[in-house]
């Protein structure tokens, strides 16, 4: 009989959704269930518990119930759990798991997984997602990776990992690096790199900063930006190509750079925001000598997560340009 304990944590999603009398699917299942529900994770050599710690569909999940969860997390692994696996929805997953990757310094796996069929439709994906999950988490070879996301048998950093399509259980991808591992036969073969090991703390003040992501379109005159920037305690702008805004933008986007932390992405979905290439009026290279911080390889909805998150502890700009250097 085994002694190893994998913690199961429900926070809702396609994974846990059933048909509603009033139309489309909703959540309905708690983790009990999904367990359950899956009678061949009996033949998993480890003990499952289980929490249900939100139902929701994750559109609607908030920085207050990422601190609950990064909590809970550290509470189980304190405890004794050799690995924790959280059931989300996939809609904002990737933004989960680099919270978690940032405020959850163990090395025991931390696997967040999903699904893009709900467990009632054909072909149904929930079930080998948990089943791969809980296998990576169980997995020694998956320790100290930091949060990994696992999707169709794929192992994703959480610094990488992207929701690409709307439907396609094929949804998810590590842009330019590729997923750290597959699961072959129930095995995971897991050959990635470290996590980058910053720690920042789930401080509850994330609750109260708002740090907004403002994507730059064609012939944007910066009316968005004037009108609500001024809401903000930082921004991050998913710029154009490999960090551009229009030239018309860049007096109003240095004014909010001079206030508050703004952080430069990009909207392209791949790649770094370079650093001495272009310099015209609105390049990267404009805009960084206008204050600009360079978001590293993050995604605009990572960097927003690491920027609320230090913007939580009242870090200033050479600390928060220190922690986005971590992610080069
Ligand atoms: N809208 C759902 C959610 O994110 C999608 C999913 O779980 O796949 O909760």
């Amino acid at each position: 009989m085994t002694s190893r304990r994998v913690a199961v944590i429900g926070m809702g999603g396609t994974i846990a959704m059933a048909p509603s009398a009033s139309g489309g699917i909703v959540p309905s299942l708690d983790a009990d269930d999904l367990v359950a529900s899956m009678p061949w994770l009996a033949n998993l050599d480890a003990k499952l518990t289980t929490t249900t710690l939100r139902s929701l569909p994750s559109p609607s999940l908030g920085f207050a119930d990422l601190l609950a969860l990064s909590d809970l997390v550290r509470a189980e692994l304190a405890g004794g759990a050799d690995g924790v696996v959280i059931t989300h929805g996939t809609d904002t997953i990737e933004e989960t798991a680099f919270f978690l990757d940032l405020t959850v310094p163990d090395d025991a796996p931390v696997v967040v997984t999903g699904a893009m069929r709900h467990p009632e439709a054909a072909g149904a994906d929930g079930p080998a997602n948990l089943y791969a999950a809980i296998g990576v988490a169980l997995a020694p070879a998956a320790r100290g990776l930091g949060t990994l996301v696992v999707m169709s048998d794929e192992v994703h950093g959480a610094r990488f990992v992207r929701k690409s399509h709307t439907s396609s259980t094929g949804a998810f991808v590590s842009p330019g690096f590729g997923p750290l591992g597959l699961v072959v036969e129930g095995d995971p073969r897991i050959r990635g790199a470290a996590r980058v090991g910053l720690t920042l703390p789930a401080d509850p003040r994330v609750t109260e900063r708002r740090v907004g992501l403002v994507t730059v379109a064609l012939g944007d005159d910066g009316t968005l930006l004037r009108r609500a920037g001024g809401a903000f305690d930082g921004l991050v702008i998913a710029g154009l190509g490999a960090g551009h805004v229009p030239a018309g933008m860049v007096a109003l986007v240095a004014e909010h750079a001079a206030r508050i932390p703004v952080v430069l992405s990009t909207r392209t979905g791949a790649g770094s925001v370079l650093r001495q290439t272009y310099g015209y009026p609105g390049s990267e290279r404009d805009l960084l000598e206008r204050g600009l911080i360079h978001s590293g390889f993050l995604d605009p909805a990572k960097a927003r997560v690491l920027l609320q998150l230090l913007v939580a502890t009242g870090a200033g700009k050479q600390r928060i340009t220190e922690a986005f250097d971590r992610f080069r």
